[in-house]
């Protein structure tokens, strides 16, 4: 790309916007030219407003930017990567959209919206050809596309590649969501060290409805939902980063616990997202040992955006279980929206 794209980050003093200030850092696409947050943090320096909680360093880039409004008066940019909370997202998201900016959201707010990518590139690259239909019905030069929840994130991508070879009829899944995940200064420890909380709100709903969305067909960009049932329970524990999900599936085409394995191993994205600057590589990592895939040890694999199986066995009631691992923060986050915004500039979408 001879000249970088301008964009900005909103949200970008919290948890998920400090994954987009990092990953933007010498991105080969783009150039962050404005940060926004609340009211709290305008007007502050970038390095001051936030409280930095990663263990990489605060880019140089973004240390002395001044905070500006989350408006589509202050910022000039072609593509706005959204960290905000759902209500605020909801307008907001949908004014930059207005004013011509493509608007790249982990916000829910829009996700059920008929002509609204869900997004996950290895998974529904074609879904993305959708903001055609949303440009018309709505009437806006811009568009939003969204990424799912966290919890989806990595479930899906393990489905898609079961679907695509076995056919997915049911889906019981269990998460063991880390704190990240809350957003900053997130669960109170009191509440959360030597516990586990049996509930995340709404996170549920999400888990049994999202991975229908982009696991669908796209017709007459329409997309159909996928023919699956899924149950979800949703865990917060005490891990920093990385969502578990323990997963039983039951098959069309009911297969062995080594063949499942081998069509995990081998899944690889559609072509359009398989060489983008975030393209996850692998897609999939299938760990052999019976212990893994674990938070600490394996959240960064291929930079926190390869999916991480591990544990496949038969299932006594469905057909076969397995655990999935994947970074809420990167993947299920700030490098899932990155990942999105290239593949809309690679489709000559922007
Ligand atoms: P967070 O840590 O609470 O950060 C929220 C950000 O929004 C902060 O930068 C905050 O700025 C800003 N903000 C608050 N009110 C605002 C307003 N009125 N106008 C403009 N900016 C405002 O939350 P998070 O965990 O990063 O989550 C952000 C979004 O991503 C949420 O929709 C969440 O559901 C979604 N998400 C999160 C994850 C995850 O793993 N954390 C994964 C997927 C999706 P100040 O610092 O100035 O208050």
């Amino acid at each position: 790309m001879s000249s970088q794209i301008p964009v900005a980050v909103l949200g970008a003093t919290g948890s998920v916007g400090q994954r987009f200030i990092s990953l933007l850092d010498h991105h080969p696409w783009f150039k962050v030219v404005a940060l926004a947050a609340s009211d709290r943090s305008v007007g502050q320096r970038y390095a001051d407003a936030t409280r930095w909680v990663l263990d990489t360093p605060l880019p140089e880039y973004a240390r002395d930017m001044i905070v500006v409004r989350a408006a589509t008066e202050s910022i000039q940019a072609k593509i706005v990567f959204s960290a905000l909370h759902n209500e605020i997202a909801k307008d907001l998201e949908s004014q930059f959209a207005q004013a011509g900016m493509a608007v790249c959201s982990n916000a829910s707010s829009h996700r059920r919206g008929e002509d609204i990518p869900l997004l996950l590139p290895e998974v529904n690259a074609d879904h993305v050809n959708i903001v055609k239909q949303q440009r018309i019905n709505r009437n806006w030069s811009g568009c939003i596309l969204t990424n799912p929840n966290c919890t989806s994130t990595g479930l899906t991508v393990a489905l898609k590649a079961l679907d695509d070879a076995f056919g997915v009829k049911k889906v019981f899944a269990v998460s063991l969501q880390a704190l990240s995940g809350a957003g900053y200064p997130g669960v109170p420890s009191l509440d959360i060290i030597d516990n586990i909380i049996p509930n995340i709100n709404g996170e549920e709903e999400k888990v049994e409805w999202e991975p229908r969305k982009m696991l669908g067909k796209l017709n007459d960009n329409k997309i159909e939902l996928a023919d699956m049932r899924f149950s979800a329970h949703t865990n917060r524990v005490a891990v920093i980063d990385g969502h578990t999900v323990c997963a039983s599936v039951e098959l069309a085409r009911p297969t062995d616990p080594e063949t499942a394995e081998a069509i995990l191993r081998a899944y690889s994205a559609p072509e359009s997202a398989r060489e983008l600057p975030s393209s996850p590589r692998p897609v999939i990592e299938v760990r052999n040992e019976a212990d893994r895939p674990q938070p600490r040890l394996d959240r960064l694999t291929g930079k926190g955006m390869t999916t991480v199986v591990g544990r496949v066995r038969r299932d006594p009631i469905l057909d076969l279980k397995f655990v999935v691992l994947s970074h809420n923060t990167i993947r299920g986050a700030a490098g899932g929206s990155i990942y999105n915004a290239e593949l809309l500039v690679q489709e000559k979408l922007l």
